[in-house]
């Protein structure tokens, strides 16, 4: 029997896709269809017969995944039901209502319809994907996977914001927190490398990608993320604020006359390492900031300063830490970043060797000495790898 999941991630303008040996994790082919319903689109597929790019306009979502389903029978592997175990959706937010992934069936998609004033931009497009694979993928199994579920067990006391009761009962107001798929698959890997079981160690986990988000994770499961009700509380980020003095908003009204949408876009799209020094990506602005930019200098140390906050709340959270672990392109890349955001902790046993730190190499390891207390960990990510594990789990449950 197949363990090949195609993994479908749909964003409102994007289809990505990929297909992944759930079991192995090997990625035997993949692409992503962009600007879907505007002019200048552009189409890439690699696969074992090669590779396939076009810039057709392409209208909807429906003709994207046709695209796709075509380059998989020009260049490989095959998509036919009886070499495709189940396709698995990246879904943003699955609420309090999903703590773990699920076969998708017409009452998920309303419960998932149901939950898109609190992912406006994101759940649409993640049932749209859902809508037209069903469509044209319809014998496979189909399996939601949530990038929220990973963080339902948190304790009420870390989910809980303190306003109002009835905001979280009526509203659904409280923390979520997201990049699930992605500190899961991660928390896994740091049990591994340092050659114990999930459930006996104790790890924060800093996803630092365009997106950033901290968590905590005790014996496996989540206890707090930096992420709460939307993807914009936490940690700074490429475009997005993270955490400010929720006044700033009433402040911004009052002052400047700022509608509740500008305000939001500010914080969601202006804001961040951009807003600071009008550069979001990390590598350039790392060249700004070795050129001795004023403005990239800050925005780093803003950024770095945030994390070393939350790996310390963290910690205190945790009690005892066996692992802090760096993923996503930034964590994964920046040796700066590690060593700043890390600096001066050696009373709590943590250090980097920097010789190790270093390194630039896309395997997992360590980057502390070897007789640190807390180990520092570079781990590549692999969210495809973790929705295809988690769609097989859901088919095949043990
Ligand atoms: P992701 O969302 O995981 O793809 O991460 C994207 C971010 O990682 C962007 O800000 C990139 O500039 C940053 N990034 C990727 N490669 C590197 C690198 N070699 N050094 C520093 N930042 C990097």
């Amino acid at each position: 029997m197949s363990d090949h999941v195609l993994v479908i991630n749909a964003g409102s303008s994007s289809l990505k896709y990929s297909l992944v040996d759930g079991r192995s994790g090997e990625s035997l082919a993949g692409g992503i269809v962009e600007r879907i319903g505007e002019a200048g689109g552009s189409q890439t597929h690699r696969g074992p017969d090669g590779e396939s790019r076009g810039d057709e306009t392409i209208g909807s979502h429906e003709e994207a995944l046709q695209w796709a389903v075509e380059a998989f029978s020009s260049y490989g592997p095959s998509l036919d039901s009886s070499d495709l175990a189940a396709v698995g959706h990246r879904v943003v937010h699955g609420g309090s209502r999903f703590g773990s992934p699920a076969l998708i069936d017409d009452e998920l998609i309303a419960e998932v319809k149901d939950l898109v004033p609190l992912a406006p931009l994101h759940n649409p497009a993640n049932l749209e994907g859902i809508s037209v694979a069903r469509r044209l993928l319809g014998e496979v199994p189909h399996v939601a996977v949530f990038d929220t579920a990973f963080h339902q067990t948190l304790p009420p006391y870390a989910y809980t914001y303190a306003v109002p009761h009835s905001w979280a009962e009526e509203h659904g107001i409280r923390r979520y927190g997201f990049h699930g798929t992605s500190h899961s698959f991660v928390a896994e890997q740091a049990a591994r490398l340092l050659g114990r079981e999930p459930a006996e160690v104790n790890v924060i986990v800093l996803h630092l990608g365009n997106g950033c988000s901290a968590t905590a994770v005790r014996g496996g499961e989540s206890v707090d993320t930096s992420m709460g009700l939307t993807p914009l509380e936490g940690l700074v980020m490429g475009t997005r604020s993270g955490d400010v003095d929720p006044a700033i908003l009433g402040h911004l009204a009052r002052e400047l006359g700022w509608s509740v949408d500008e305000i939001d876009r500010a914080l969601n799209s202006e804001s961040g390492l951009k807003g600071l020094s009008g550069e979001n990506d990390f590598r350039e602005l790392s060249r700004r900031r070795e050129a001795g930019d004023s403005l990239a200098q800050l925005a780093f140390d803003v950024y770095c300063y945030r994390i070393k906050k939350y790996v310390g709340a963290y910690y205190a959270v945790l009690g005892r830490v066996d692992a802090i672990v760096f993923t996503a392109g930034v964590g994964q890349h920046s040796a700066a970043v590690r060593a700043a955001s890390l600096e001066n902790l050696s009373s709590l046993g943590i250090d980097i060797d920097p010789a190790r730190n270093a390194e630039d190499s896309s395997t997992a390891r360590f980057v502390s000495p070897d007789d640190s207390p807390v180990a520092v960990l570079v781990i590549p990510t692999n969210e495809e790898w973790e929705i295809a594990r988690q769609s097989l789990s859901v088919i095949r449950p043990r």
